[in-house]
């Protein structure tokens, strides 16, 4: 799940991290309102919505009067806003985020995820903040330090004064950043966060480290010991077939599986250890929401899922929904054999694949068929 910037400095303020002064508006009236309960001259008008990139697509302005920041405010709320990050699509501006202007003078980068490679909660700096990382990471990787955690040690604040050091920051500097690493790493771990990125991470003209830009991504798979988080959730950023398919507990996932044998994957859906024959008819019914699907390719490596139980999913499905595409089936695990005997028999066309190779062949030859 994704949080918008609002509410990840919320989250960062409740563990002791240091945010600007700031105040959500949903109307310009509002953002009036609550860019006069801060005290200066200099405000940020920020949309709110799921992505990053917003200051280069006119997301991110300084408004140097109240009424530059209802002009900006007025702009923003209520229409759409497509970045570098939001794949093609227009997210609602619902609200805007007023906060405290500031000057800057550098702006670095920090992240804390999980690194899969290593199994170990790690940090990534950079003092090239404000531009993507991934850049950074293709031009100058020397700019990119990294921290993994010891899994049984945590952080250790002398670590934290390395990373501030490499930075090239100043003993007030390191201080500050201690202090916001170990808070965030708290916050990683008590929340069951996937990603927090700070970018920028701004040195102020003043000498203070500034939190300017907050990202939050949390582990769905931990959201049932949440309530809180989950109550943050803002499903209008969300893609709505994905919506759908969480309400029926299943995970629909736009990716990349096919194309190495020539096609290209509409989507990607997760049927989940619970499979039953109303939740694989409910899968079929949102791939087939989207009309460019050619083909459906369905993989079954079983494991707690039972072989016969998904066939019987598949052909209830088929008949149901009016399936009118390619459907290839690969089925492996529990009951595999008792499952291929119902599709075979079910009189309807299914193409039966072998293994995962043989079935994206199969299915990318029925797609271009
Ligand atoms: P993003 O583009 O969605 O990542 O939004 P950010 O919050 O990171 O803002 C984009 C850029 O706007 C930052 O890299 C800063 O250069 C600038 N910016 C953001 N907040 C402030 C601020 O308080 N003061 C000033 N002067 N610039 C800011
Ligand atoms: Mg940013």
């Amino acid at each position: 799940m994704n949080f918008h910037e609002y509410q990840a400095k919320q989250l960062f303020a409740d563990y002791g991290i240091a945010v600007p002064v700031g105040r959500v508006a949903r109307t310009p009236e509002e953002a009036v309102e609550a860019a006069k309960a801060i005290p200066g001259d200099l405000w940020v008008v920020k949309a709110q919505i799921h992505a990053g990139g917003r200051g280069k697509a006119g997301g991110v302005k300084l408004a140097r009067s109240l009424d530059e920041v209802k002009q900006y405010a007025t702009a923003m709320l209520g229409t759409r806003m497509a970045t570098y990050q939001t794949a093609g699509v227009a997210l609602p501006i619902d609200c805007v985020l007023i906060s405290e202007g500031t000057d800057i003078a550098k702006e670095l980068y920090l992240s804390v995820l999980t690194d899969r490679s290593t199994k170990t909660i790690t940090f990534i700096a950079s003092a090239e903040g404000g531009v993507e990382i991934e850049k950074v990471a293709a031009e100058n990787p020397d700019a990119i330090k990294s921290l993994h955690v010891n899994y049984v040690e945590g952080l250790q604040p002398y670590q934290c004064r390395q990373i501030g050091f490499a930075l090239g920051l100043n003993p007030k500097q390191v201080n500050q950043l201690t202090k916001i690493m170990l808070g965030l790493f708290k916050l990683f771990n008590e929340k069951d966060l996937a990603l927090v990125e700070l970018n920028p991470l701004a040195i102020l003209k003043s000498g203070d480290l500034a939190v300017l830009d907050g990202k939050i991504n949390s582990d769905d798979n931990a959201a049932f010991r949440h309530p809180e988080l989950v109550a943050m959730r803002d499903v209008r950023q969300e893609d709505e077939t994905e919506v759908l398919a969480s309400e029926h507990d299943l995970n629909y996932v736009t990716m990349d599986v096919i194309s190495l044998n020539g096609g290209k994957p509409a989507n990607f859906l997760d049927v989940g250890g619970g499979a039953n024959k109303e939740r694989v008819t409910e899968a079929f019914k949102l791939i087939l929401r989207d009309p460019d699907v050619k083909a459906i390719f369905v993989n079954i490596f079983g494991g707690i899922v039972r072989c016969d139980m998904i066939a019987e999913g598949i052909i209830a499905a088929v008949k149901e929904v009016h399936v009118n595409v390619p459907v290839v089936v690969r089925l492996e695990g529990t009951n595999v054999e008792k499952g291929k005997e119902l599709l075979k028999n079910s009189g309807l066309a299914i193409t039966p694949a072998d293994d995962i190779n043989d079935g994206a062949k199969k299915v990318v030859a029925a797609a271009k068929g």
